[in-house]
């Protein structure tokens, strides 16, 4: 079997291996340490002159990293990748702006990720490519003569072909797209918003199995949701009760009922819905004020963004306004917090609080629904309210669901979850966790490996 080489715009620091990494990443490193293989990508690292390759070895797994320097960084990562495509796939267009010269940095650092990668690709090797960034890089890679096979995971959603359009040079995306072997979606919902997209460009064939045929290549199409490691979690979760309950109950007394939300700062996680639905749940239910406690947490990200400064702004004052209008001397209504926290922290964090409120406007799967549900304790657990937007609602179908434009249906959903007799609790809590386990983090990546090696 020849290496896997498993490319990311970011690779994860290395040595860094238990603190800094989630699910994706140990179940991306267990894959590469079994077949001897290469992380690649951008170290993280914005330099102001051009850095050579780095190559670090560390248990069987090479780390080959790169730093951007700031015109790169700018157009290619906060440009392109993230003020055009990331908006749009969430259906965000009123947020996404085009640029020519950020497109064109875009291709230029896909361009030099390959050139890179060509310096030790092997003829066996197989090459994994991850996210939003690196839509052309199978193309790059072929236009320089790799013929390996090479894989692509959509891990954002792909949105509706009008929606795609949008981008002004969505053909040339698409096509680009087409020198993929196999692509990976998250939900089948997205995959056929892709053959849709796809089916409108000419000489393009779209197959009733789901491949595309387009100048003599054929590329392969699958839905891949991707999983967490329950017995992990299970673990950490157990590990961190403690921890988190001291953290719970500094704050809220044992008799007050924990809801918790745990989101990077993005405008497609759906904060300001949530908190204006926390806010219609105690304005409707008088008897909850004072018994309930929600925490949310949410770590800064892309700050140098606009779009993100804006949201950040919208959270402070709403949080402010509604803890201005409940708070009392012992109580304060919504915990808000702007920093990251551990994973063991985090799931025990999880584990203590009645309900999980994940309520995404879009998510393509939204790993904290299932750490979640994955984190409780299957006795006594609690209960997630989930939105219908996440990629992850095609499969937890004992959460509550909601739609997250709707706060009064959110407030509802909340009021239902921190009263639901334990029978239920456990009947829902019991099949999600079946769910988790069948289809975990390690599952998907052997059934997407599988499927690129079969050719
Ligand atoms: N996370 C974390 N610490 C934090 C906040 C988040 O480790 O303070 C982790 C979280 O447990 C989850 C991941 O970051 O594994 C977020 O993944 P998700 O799919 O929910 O959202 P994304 O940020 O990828 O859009």
């Amino acid at each position: 079997m020849g290496r896997l080489i498993v490319v990311s715009n970011r690779v994860a620091p290395v040595g860094d291996e238990k603190r800094n990494t989630g699910g994706l990443a140990v179940g991306l490193l267990g894959a590469m340490r079994e077949a001897g293989g290469i992380w690649f990508g951008w170290n993280g690292q914005v330099t102001t002159t051009a850095a050579p390759l780095a190559r670090q070895e560390k248990n069987g797994i090479t780390f080959a990293t790169i730093g951007l320097n700031k015109r790169d960084y700018r157009q290619y990562y906060s440009g392109f990748s993230n003020a055009t495509l990331w908006p749009t796939f969430h259906y965000r267009i009123d947020l996404a702006r085009f640029d020519r010269n950020e497109y064109a940095g875009y291709q230029r650092v896909n361009a030099m990720l390959a050139d890179e990668l060509m310096t030790f690709l092997q003829t066996d090797d197989v090459v994994w490519v991850h996210d939003y960034h690196l839509l052309p890089f199978a193309q790059a890679c072929r236009k320089r003569g790799a013929l390996n096979p090479i894989g692509f995971f959509l891990h954002i959603p792909f949105p509706e072909p009008q929606v795609v359009a949008t981008i002004p040079p969505h053909q040339e995306l698409m096509r680009a797209m087409l020198s993929y072997d196999l692509l990976g979606f998250q939900t089948e919902t997205d995959r056929r918003a892709f053959l849709n997209t796809i089916a409108q460009q000419s000489g393009v064939q779209v197959h009733e199995d789901g491949s595309v045929h387009a100048e003599g290549n054929v590329t392969r199409t699958g839905v891949y949701p991707i999983g967490v490691s329950p017995g992990h979690i299970a673990e950490e979760s157990a590990a961190g009760r403690d921890l988190s309950r001291q953290i719970t109950r500094g704050v809220s007394g044992d008799t007050r009922k924990v809801v918790v939300s745990v989101d990077r700062l993005d405008y497609s996680k759906g904060l300001v819905e949530r908190f204006c639905a926390f806010d219609t749940l105690l304005e409707t239910t008088p008897e909850l004020r004072h018994r309930v406690q929600f925490i949310q947490i949410a770590p800064p990200s892309r700050s140098d963004i606009n779009s993100y400064q804006l949201i950040r702004k919208q959270l402070e004052a709403e949080a402010g306004r509604i803890n201005g209008k409940f708070s009392d001397l012992d109580w304060v209504p919504i915990r808000y917090i702007n920093k990251s926290y551990d994973r063991r922290t985090l799931m025990g964090l999880f584990r203590n609080a009645q309900a999980g409120f994940v309520t995404p406007l879009r998510d393509g799967m939204n790993l904290v629904a299932k750490e979640y549900v994955a984190a409780q304790d299957p006795e006594d657990p609690g209960v997630l309210v989930l939105s219908r937007f996440a990629g992850a609602a095609q499969e937890l179908d004992g959460a509550l669901l909601v739609n997250p434009y709707d706060r009064t249906g959110m407030a509802e959903a909340l009021r239902t979850a921190l009263s639901m007799p334990l029978e239920e609790r456990q009947a829902r809590h019991a099949g999600m966790l079946q769910v988790l386990k069948t289809a975990d983090i390690d599952a998907w990546r052997n059934r997407f490996l599988e499927d690129l090696r079969r050719g």
